[in-house]
């Protein structure tokens, strides 16, 4: 399923199956029966895997998944086994255009060059492409400006015949927080005024979507036909302020409904003694103030795990926390195992997860490294293998 070195490697990942359903099961109660959950498995799926999530997805009731680029998208048709729709978001290369159309792969479409391109392309093999026209409605990075709507309309007017208008879409900026409310409602009516004007233009779209996780959870009136559900679905509040505002409305006894998907365990591999005064690690950013038993982790930068956790991080060795000392390297940290009773060679390490009813959560890392969620997630390297768990 996944391409994999020989040999074991020095830490794992496991992604919880049961968890991902809980979230859909939430979402789905936040979105109602009838919208479309598109699963955003850009990034590798978020760093877990895009073969083990579409499978995880998939047996989910998942049928709709969204891409960055076309490498993703021809990774989701591979380890897709119910066909799937699958959308791309962002970057393809023209030459693509023919083979992903001829696949039913459906893509965004933000300037008049790529709509231009995909008519063509459609006209030329007799094959509608699925495209999902982008509007710019205040993200300001891709999308047709409200200046350009008589063009747009003129041009999918003339071009109805040879592509199918699969979606009317746009992005907000900031619908993570509350306070951005009127520059989100903005971007609603520039949306809606869009809409309207296709419409009287007789354009119509199979699908509108605008909302990503933040959107769905706070801005409810941007869920319409589809959603594309990135981190909500790996079971991480967008923002600590997604959270407190959907707090009240959750029920008592379960008072987060997002379940964290991902486990990331490595094991001990030495175990030292550290003499008061000695440093520890390259240079000098930790010296011993007492004696010290260290435990030495195969889990460096190079596998992930970032140099900014170098003496802050943490981790679970026995049900304890035990604290990085000296910097991350490549591949290895040492952690302060002083406190434990007994610590031996392979003793399972918990970077990311639970241990004997302790918890290492994503956001504890992402505090102390200022890396948000996504990029600690996105980061992990693909050769650590990931095995779906129930
Ligand atoms: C990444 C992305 C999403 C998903 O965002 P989340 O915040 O992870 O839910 C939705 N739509 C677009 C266009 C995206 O690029």
């Amino acid at each position: 399923m996944q391409e994999l070195p020989d040999g074991i490697p020095t830490s794992r990942l496991e992604i919880s199956a049961k968890a991902y359903r809980q979230n859909i099961r939430y979402i789905r109660s936040e979105i109602g029966p009838k919208p479309t959950i598109s699963a955003v498995v850009k990034g590798n799926a978020y760093g877990h895997g895009i073969a083990q999530m579409v499978e995880i997805a998939e047996r989910a009731g998942i049928r709709h998944f969204s891409t960055f680029s076309s490498d993703e998208a021809w990774l989701v048709r591979r380890h897709s086994t119910r066909k799937s729709e699958i959308m791309i978001l962002g970057m393809l290369y023209d030459s693509e255009l023919p083979d992903l159309i001829q696949a039913g792969i459906g893509f965004y479409v933000f300037d008049f060059d790529r709509l231009q391109k995909a008519i063509d392309v459609s006209r030329d093999l007799g094959i509608a492409a699925k495209i999902h026209v982008e509007l710019e409605t205040g993200f300001h990075r891709t999308g047709f400006d409200w200046e350009d709507r008589a063009q747009l309309a003129s041009l999918l007017q003339e071009a109805k015949d040879h592509v199918i208008l699969e979606g009317l879409c746009t992005h907000y900026a900031g619908a993570e927080s509350v306070s951005n409310y009127v520059r989100v409602k903005n971007q609603i009516a520039v949306y809606y005024d869009f809409k309207n004007f296709l419409s009287e233009n007789n354009l119509f779209f199979n699908r509108y979507h605008t909302a990503c996780s933040a959107a769905t959870l706070i801005f409810p009136e941007t869920i319409m036909d589809m959603v594309r559900i990135g981190i909500a679905g790996y079971g991480f509040w967008p923002t600590k302020e997604t959270f407190f505002a959907k707090l009240k409305d959750l029920p008592k006894a379960n008072k987060n409904p997002l379940k964290r998907l991902i486990t990331w365990k490595s094991q001990v591999m030495s175990v030292k003694k550290v003499e008061m005064g000695e440093f520890v690690g390259y240079g000098n950013s930790f010296m011993a103030l007492k004696n010290m038993l260290l435990a030495i982790v195969p889990v460096g930068y190079g596998h992930g795990y970032s140099r900014l956790l170098s003496n802050s991080g943490l981790v679970l060795i026995g049900g304890k926390h035990c604290q990085v000392v000296g910097t991350v390297t490549m591949n290895a940290i040492a952690v302060d195992v002083s406190h434990l009773k007994d610590v031996q060679i392979v003793d399972e390490v918990v970077m990311i997860g639970k241990q004997k009813g302790k918890e290492i959560t994503v956001a504890s890392f992402s505090e102390s490294t200022q890396q948000v969620n996504y990029e600690l997630l996105t980061r992990l390297p693909r050769d650590i293998p990931r095995r779906i768990i129930d």
